[in-house]
């Protein structure tokens, strides 16, 4: 039994046995003075394939202000995912890697053993925040690798009949992203024109999820509500989405991930004392690095012992 206590969520992809069509409302997180929606982890402990986490932030429309500054904080044992529908977003790492992410383009930060990185609206900006954060649970082999970032300014894409889509993790009609990724996945946006229906390939292998950005849509003649994911569970072929005015849509997929991961604050390990460990690593300045590009103190890590489950900060 373990000796440490560190309130942390152990999550496992679960990988029903076939088609699903479950509704999990996402939950309203403040994240800084912004309100996100949170879509993964999902109270039930589920993840979807690899990916362990789904921040959807805005739409907003802002003015002066600074609707996104996430202080330098530390990551581990994770990749994060961020992908935009409008606006855009700074990012500095440890590494000294700087890139706005942007609409069509795509930014990657594989943790490994270890990174921090700030997140902040750029000054000069479309004064709209309109996108999603992901996060990618590192398999057991290559989570301890050492930290990269990597920025791309487009993904792939190809016009279907009724759509557009959009593939930024893995391979999706026959699309393969060249975001670096460490077990197999897919991430797409999948766009349905007005008045029509898109449909294409998916890996029966993998448990999929599917998360409205905008617009209606209409999955198995089940009408999607917003601000909820929905798991598919397995086992599926093909897809087909419909809608009326035309939409967006998240699509995420992975085999079942075979290992159970604890999350805690921004940490992704294995076990209460390792978390333990790399909270000690931050808090004595140790293996994280620094992120010089950003003006300002960094983020404080909460209390290790504490039932109560410290949101990320993404
Ligand atoms: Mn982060």
């Amino acid at each position: 039994m373990s000796k440490i206590s560190v309130g942390a969520e152990e999550c496992v992809a679960l990988g029903a046995a076939g088609h699903v069509l479950e509704a999990y409302p996402n939950r309203e997180v403040a994240f800084g003075t912004l309100q996100v929606a949170r879509a993964l982890p999902i109270k039930e402990r589920r993840m979807v394939g690899p990916w362990c986490f789904l921040d959807r932030f805005g739409p907003k429309s802002f003015g002066d202000e600074k609707p996104m500054d996430v202080a330098p904080h530390p990551h581990t044992g994770l990749q994060t995912v961020t992908w935009l529908v409008e606006g855009e977003v700074l990012h500095d790492d440890s590494l000294g890697c700087e890139s706005i992410a942007r609409p069509g383009g795509l930014n990657v930060m594989t943790a490994g053993k270890g990174i921090s990185h700030a997140e902040q609206t750029p000054k000069v900006n479309t004064g709209i925040l309109n996108g999603v954060q992901l996060w990618v649970a590192l398999p057991n082999e290559t989570r301890h690798i050492d930290p990269n970032f990597q920025a791309l300014e487009e993904v792939p894409t190809v016009e279907l009949p009724g759509g557009l889509v959009q593939v930024f993790s893995g391979a999706l009609a026959n699309l393969t992203s060249t975001a670096n990724h460490y077990s197999e996945l897919v991430g797409a946006d999948v766009q349905v024109h007005p008045g029509e229906q898109v449909e294409f390939g998916l890996d029966p292998r993998f448990e999929h999820a599917v998360l409205i950005l905008n617009g209606d849509c209409t999955l198995e003649g089940q009408v999607l509500e917003e601000k909820t994911l929905y798991y598919l569970g397995t086992k599926r072929s093909e897809i087909q989405f419909h809608s009326r005015e035309g939409c967006r849509i998240l699509l995420i997929g992975g085999p079942p991930f075979p290992e159970a991961i604890l999350m805690w604050w921004n940490f992704v390990g294995r076990t209460p004392e390792e978390i333990a460990q790399f909270r000690a690593d931050w808090v004595n300045n140790d293996r994280f690095g620094e992120v010089t590009a950003y003006d300002g103190p960094r983020l404080r890590a909460p209390e290790l012992i504490n039932l109560a489950r410290p949101n990320p900060v993404s």
